[in-house]
């Protein structure tokens, strides 16, 4: 099907882009790597009038360290991500997550700031994101702010951005000897996770877990913390009978998604699966 028509702008700066999307408040959408906004376009769910592509601002690219923590343009591609050097280097699991994202055309168009404005409830990054702490950089008609990840995503493709506001970078602060996996069962299809557990783990000196960050994407309307699972181990040996007991609470207090790809009990099974499977592989790679 094709979408409704729609007049089309290219952005130069952010400040061009800010500009026109204070313009067009109520029917202009940002365009980055255009793989979620061009499909619900084309299904008719989203009839913006205007696209602002901002594509060309050349502000919103690439990966820098800046005071321990990794700064990352929102159009940053999934390729770039999974095959930066300064990425594999101190924020290895968004880089295992970049690498599983759709195939290869989708890994060279979209983009992470796209991503996460899009909140997909299946989407790959929102897991690890969240495990990793990170904030989202955003700019709007009062400037910059930076929101916090656990108050980003607040319901089924919805995030705490204002309408006139556009993600500028993500910060992830640099892991050091910390330990991470990123587990997911994909649907065969498309590739999105039907569900996609990621942690990261720090042990403390005696070996015990210090800290233990658990995120979830795909088993419910948005991506979450599983910090019941992360309160019953932290401080603990992490032995298998220990992470077994933890991941079974991944699923506790929240409403697991039914579908086609995945009924109810069998995702909530999968859920527990992968988070035992990633905290167990997350510890074997963490150094006291
Ligand atoms: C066949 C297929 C398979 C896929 N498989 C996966 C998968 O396995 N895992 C996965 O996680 N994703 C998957 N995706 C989604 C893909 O990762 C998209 O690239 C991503 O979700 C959106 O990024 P984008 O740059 O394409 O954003 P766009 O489609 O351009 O934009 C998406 C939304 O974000 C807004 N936006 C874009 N940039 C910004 C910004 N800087 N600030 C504020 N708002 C912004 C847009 O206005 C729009 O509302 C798949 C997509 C396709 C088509």
């Amino acid at each position: 099907m094709h979408p409704y028509p729609f007049a089309y702008h290219r952005a130069g700066s952010i400040d061009e882009a800010l500009q026109l999307l204070s313009t067009h408040a109520d029917d202009g959408k940002l365009l980055a790597g255009g793989h979620s906004l061009l499909p619900v376009m084309k299904l008719r769910l989203a009839q913006p009038g205007h696209i602002i592509d901002i594509t060309g601002v050349q502000e919103l690219r690439g990966v820098q360290q800046v005071d321990g923590a990794l700064q990352i343009g929102a159009l940053t591609t999934h390729h770039e991500l999974a095959t930066d050097p300064l990425i594999t280097e101190h924020a290895g699991l968004l880089a295992q997550i970049a690498h599983v994202v759709g195939d290869q055309q989708v890994r060279h168009r979209g983009t992470i700031g796209g991503a996460l404005a899009h909140a997909d409830p299946a989407a790959d990054y929102p897991a690890g994101i969240l495990a990793l702490d990170a904030e989202v950089v955003a700019r709007g008609p009062g400037g910059e702010r930076v929101i916090p990840i656990a108050e980003f995503f607040v319901g089924f493709l919805t995030t705490a951005l204002d309408p006139q506001e556009l993600i500028t970078a993500i910060r992830v602060p640099v892991q050091a000897g910390t330990g991470f996996r990123y587990e997911k069962l994909a649907n065969p299809a498309s590739g999105y996770a039907i569900v996609g557990v990621a942690a990261v783990v720090a042990k403390a000196s005696d070996g015990t877990i210090g800290e233990i960050k658990v995120g979830i994407t795909g088993a419910t309307d948005t991506a979450f913390r599983a910090t019941t699972v992360e309160d019953s181990l932290r401080g603990g040996a992490g032995d298998a009978e220990s992470v077994k007991a933890a991941a079974k609470l991944a699923s506790d207090g929240i409403d697991v998604l039914g579908d086609i790809h995945a009924p109810v009990g069998y995702r909530t099974q999968v859920t527990q699966n992968l988070t035992r499977r990633a905290i167990m592989n997350a510890l074997e790679h963490a150094s006291a």
